[in-house]
């Protein structure tokens, strides 16, 4: 990617600690479950699709959404990344500056005559591709609702790519609108980012809800993928409390995998690429690496 590297760029961490140690009991309070690396792919395609949804912002998102794109590449998979929120902050943590784009996501959906080649990026990583999106797509949601077929706008769009990679992840914004409809509505799976804080699962009843609307309405195979833990805190019995009343209520659905609270993510937004490049051997890296052999395995 051309782009130049923002000013004030944080020193590059060195090696870190991994301190998830090989404690037979995980964060979720389940015993770990052992999951292999998972088995070389021969060819590609068609692809998993993924919506990353929870309405509540900055609950990681956009941060797993880069960064299980970007372990999912380490196990040889070809991931595309769609940034379906007007905000562009995948597109910015990918290194993009998304206003100065004049073929986005947007011009994809909304304009017949786009090409998936004017839009698609590359990005630093080998297999990953970048649709990048800008606040041009605010203008979506309104202009969508006249349009015929309006749920399945992106699944038309998507539809021709399927079959070059192995996971499609879809970063969407944090509301439950025809975005996020749309991104439901193309999607084999949701994964849901829910931080551990006291107020996180507030709305995630109404997000299942949503959820299972799309299934019942649009889109039967839909399911929840996994939900996942982020800005876990060890040292705080508050988290482990939150992380314990989730596992409560959502089973076996929770990820073994959670992602430790560190200043590591932030960093990898100013320096504009994944962690597992930035610091490849940090907790988080490993984190994300663990996440994808979960979700290959789901
Ligand atoms: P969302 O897409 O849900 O709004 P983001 O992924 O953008 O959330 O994360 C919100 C903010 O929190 C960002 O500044 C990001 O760098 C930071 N962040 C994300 N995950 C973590 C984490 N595990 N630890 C610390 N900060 C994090
Ligand atoms: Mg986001």
């Amino acid at each position: 990617m051309s782009t130049p590297r923002p000013m004030g760029l944080p020193a590059r961490p060195g090696p870190e600690e991994d301190f998830d140690t090989d404690d037979s009991v995980g964060p979720t309070g389940r015993p770990k479950r052992f999951i292999p690396p998972p088995p070389r792919l021969t060819g590609h395609g068609p692809a998993k699709v993924l919506a990353m949804c929870n309405q509540k912002g900055g609950v990681g998102k956009t941060t797993s959404t880069i960064n299980l794109g970007a372990a999912l590449t380490e196990y040889g998979r070809k991931v595309l990344l769609v940034d379906f929120d007007p905000q562009g902050a995948l597109s910015v943590g990918l290194g993009v500056a998304p206003h100065q784009l004049d073929c986005t996501i947007y011009n994809l959906i909304m304009e017949r005559g786009t090409s998936m080649s004017e839009v698609i990026m590359k990005t630093s990583l080998d297999g990953m591709d970048l649709l990048p999106s800008n606040i041009d797509l605010s203008a979506a949601e309104i202009q969508l609702v006249t349009e015929v077929g309006r749920e399945q706008t992106l699944a038309r769009t998507l539809q021709p790519t399927v079959d070059a990679y192995d996971f499609i992840l879809i970063d969407c914004q944090p509301s439950l609108g025809l975005l996020t409809v749309n991104a439901l509505a193309c999607s084999d799976g949701v994964i849901i980012p829910l931080q551990c804080e006291f107020f996180s699962l507030r709305g995630v009843a109404l997000l299942i809800d949503t959820i299972e609307k799309v299934r019942e309405r649009l889109n039967p195979k839909l399911e929840i993928t996994g939900i996942l833990a982020t800005m876990y805190d060890p040292r705080t019995l508050h988290t482990r409390e939150v992380m314990a009343r989730v596992v409560e209520a959502f089973g076996d659905v929770v990820f073994d995998t959670v992602i430790n609270r560190t200043v590591r993510f932030p960093e990898t937004t100013v320096a504009g690429e994944p962690i597992t490049q930035w610091a490849p051997r940090s907790a988080g890296s490993q984190a994300y690496r663990a996440l994808a052999r979960e979700v290959i395995s789901r």
